[in-house]
């Protein structure tokens, strides 16, 4: 059996896109056995099923089913949700820029990135390509992760800037246009297009359109004296999609409705079609609910439900410990965060919160709470979104990192298998 911390690293490694992202998730869950469900075609959900849909490429839900419980006790519907996107760059349209000898690809920033730490690392690019198809409605549509780097957007040496030390502002449309190669003979715009037409082995007029980022290639490293540190791109929010999805598979639900909810988008706000703020997390519920045979108690069902909104946190910067609260101040590898914030831009809810302390207690599991020193505003995650359209209790829980939304962010190793064993507690306690 593989270890929490090696499933991880495979999904760091492999989840370079949320739709690549989506992809590994999917995999695990079909070779655990769950059926894949269309939202196109007729359910027939079995007592006892374990199915998983994915829609759009980047949003994934999965869930086990077994009708028979009453309201009152433990919740009935439970679901543990995470955000599949990270801060990164993506490609545009028509993305191709030469100029002195170079070619170089126009993007825009997603998310909430640290710009500077993009700067001098070799950097892929990974995500889904639309092709030509034989009517207008059905164009095909291709996954495209390329083992291979590509890209470096290249700082300007110190001897062109004496004051780079004091710190430089960087402009997201100017400073930010990575290099893809040197300029040869071609076509000039033609290159991009030519090589992404080559690698797909489709013709180059037959793309018309794409979603692709670009990702940061470098690999996830153990740090510290055992080790006890890891740094990597992406930990926000891979480590969560990784612990609900292994908390799924390990909980062996008997009771109830256990759901994983992946939602893309949440860099940007959640509020698409397939993010946390739209309706397709109620509506899948409904239809399962219903698929069930619980249509007559529908709304107690979600009423009585819980929501674990499952992102990470940030740990104590050493070096700017006076960003933290003077009396929360979580460390990494001192388990998992609770988060809160009165102003609800983490779901803050007393009872949910307990809830969680106590399944932590219960399974010898190490909690600590997070909150914003009063004067940082901080963050916000899915759970406060998605508990707007859901009424029930929700709680925001994740691993402490720093370094968040930088290429490289850095955690405690330990506190993976933590999160995911108060996952697998919170589907099967
Ligand atoms: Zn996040």
């Amino acid at each position: 059996m593989k270890g929490e911390t090696e499933i991880l690293c495979d999904l760091l490694r492999r989840g370079t896109s949320p739709v690549q992202a989506v992809g590994v998730c999917a995999e695990r869950l079909r070779e655990a056995g769950y059926q894949r469900l269309r939202y196109d075609q007729a359910w027939e959900l079995a007592e006892g099923g374990r199915y998983y849909l994915v829609h759009h490429d980047t949003t994934l839900f999965a869930f086990t089913v077994h009708a028979g419980w009453e309201n009152g006790a433990a919740p009935g519907v439970r679901i543990a949700a995470a955000h599949t996107d990270f801060p990164c760059l993506r490609i545009k349209p028509s993305a191709e820029v030469s100029s002195n000898g170079y070619v170089q690809l126009n993007v825009e920033v997603y998310g909430g990135a640290i710009l500077h730490t993009w700067l001098d690392r070799p950097l892929g690019i990974a995500g889904r390509v639309a092709l030509r198809g034989e009517t207008p409605f059905a164009p095909r549509i291709r996954t495209f992760a390329q083992e291979k780097s590509l890209l470096s957007i290249p700082n300007l040496a110190i001897h062109m800037n004496r004051e780079v030390n004091k710190g430089v502002e960087l402009n997201r449309q100017t400073d930010m246009l990575p290099i893809l190669g040197l300029a040869g003979d071609g076509e000039e715009g033609d290159a991009f297009l030519s090589y992404l037409a080559g690698e797909l082995a489709v013709k180059k007029e037959d793309i018309l359109d794409y979603e692709l980022t670009v990702y940061c290639r470098e690999e996830p490293a153990f740090l510290g004296m055992d080790g006890e540190l890891l740094s990597s791109p992406r930990l926000d929010n891979l480590t969560s999609c990784a612990a609900i999805v292994s908390g799924l598979l390990g909980a062996e639900c008997r009771e109830g409705l256990c759901v994983a909810a992946l939602f893309d988008h949440e860099e940007v706000g959640s509020r698409t079609k397939q993010g946390a703020g739209s309706l397709l997390l109620r509506e899948l519920l409904m239809r399962i609910l219903k698929g069930m045979g619980r249509e007559a108690t529908t709304e107690q069902d979600l009423y009585d439900g819980m929501l674990l909104s499952v992102d990470v946190a940030h740990g104590v910067h050493p070096n700017q410990s006076g960003k933290a609260d003077p009396t929360n101040r979580p460390v990494l590898g001192g388990g998992v965060c609770i988060k809160e914030a009165s102003a609800q831009s983490y779901a803050t809810d007393c009872e949910a919160v307990a809830i969680v302390q106590q399944l932590c207690e219960t399974n010898g599991l190490a909690c600590q709470k997070y909150v914003n020193r009063s004067d940082v505003p901080g963050g916000g995650t899915l759970g406060a979104i998605a508990s707007a359209l859901l009424p029930m209790r929700t709680v925001d829980i994740g691993v402490p990192l720093l370094a968040m939304h930088s290429a490289r962010e850095l955690m405690g190793t330990a506190d993976q298998e933590t999160l995911t064993g108060l996952v697998r507690a919170f589907f099967c306690g």
